[in-house]
């Protein structure tokens, strides 16, 4: 490894955002351990209404007279999603077919996705839109920092920043969408009675834990670029 690489990755050592960065990865580790344990346990928690996750989907997007979305069954572990590009609501094996608490909460969550882009909900709008960019960032930004430190060339570690954060933000603007597809889908499971009183607060339960899982990655992904952005002003004072 060449001086400079290792002055990149370890030079600067245990730094406090060095610190701060393993402290929220292990709370990336604590958020997704807990979602997983929270789901397993609404998931043996069987609904009064007794509808499946993907009967739930439907009668959301029939209420909202939502027509042009097509819910879909996909294999995986907590793999739910919305994709807005081909308009499909995506059930995974334990929410498609599973008439529990956890099941119908994460499938009316999905739903509410689905709401926010047929109102123009504004933070889904920009999360849409900067999607491509900050997929390239994600996956360019640190990689064109270590060459920079690397090549001892500050504009290029400065470029490599810029792409990073657009991923950054991204993340960021991912929270507000998040909490609100929440929001939305534990309002309307309550309003169309879908889920009783009781059940309406297990499910915010596993949404909030779901919730966790992006507010730690978003935190990393803020402290990882503080740390480039301090490591870089140190480097211009050496
Ligand atoms: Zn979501």
């Amino acid at each position: 490894m060449s001086y400079n690489l290792y002055r990149a990755a370890y030079g600067y050592g245990f730094d406090p955002y060095y610190i701060l960065i393993l402290i929220a990865g292990v709370l990336c580790m604590i958020a997704s351990y807990r979602v997983n344990s929270v789901y397993s346990k609404y998931a043996r928690v069987r609904s009064m209404c007794g509808m499946t996750g993907a009967m739930v989907a439907d009668e959301i997007l029939r209420r909202n007279g939502i027509t042009d979305v097509t819910i879909n069954h996909v294999s995986g572990n907590l793999t739910d999603h919305f994709d807005p590009r081909n308009k499909t609501v995506n059930l995974s094996d334990a929410t498609y077919n599973s008439t529990s608490v956890a099941a119908i909460a994460v499938a009316a969550h999905e739903c509410g996705h689905v709401c926010q882009h047929a109102q123009g909900y504004f933070p889904i709008q920009i999360r849409s839109s900067l999607a491509p960019a900050a997929s390239i960032g994600s996956k360019m930004g640190i990689p064109i920092i270590f060459l920079g430190f690397i090549l001892s060339f500050q504009p290029l570690v400065r470029v490599g920043i810029i792409v990073f954060s657009l991923a950054v933000f991204f993340q960021l603007v991912t929270l507000p969408v998040e909490f609100n597809a929440s929001h939305r889908a534990l309002v309307m499971l309550n309003e169309y009675g879908i889920l009783a009183e009781e059940e309406v607060s297990d499910g915010r339960k596993v949404l909030t834990a779901a919730a966790m899982t992006y507010v730690a990655s978003a935190a990393t992904a803020v402290l990882q670029l503080l740390r480039f952005i301090a490591l870089n002003n140190r480097r211009r004072d050496d």
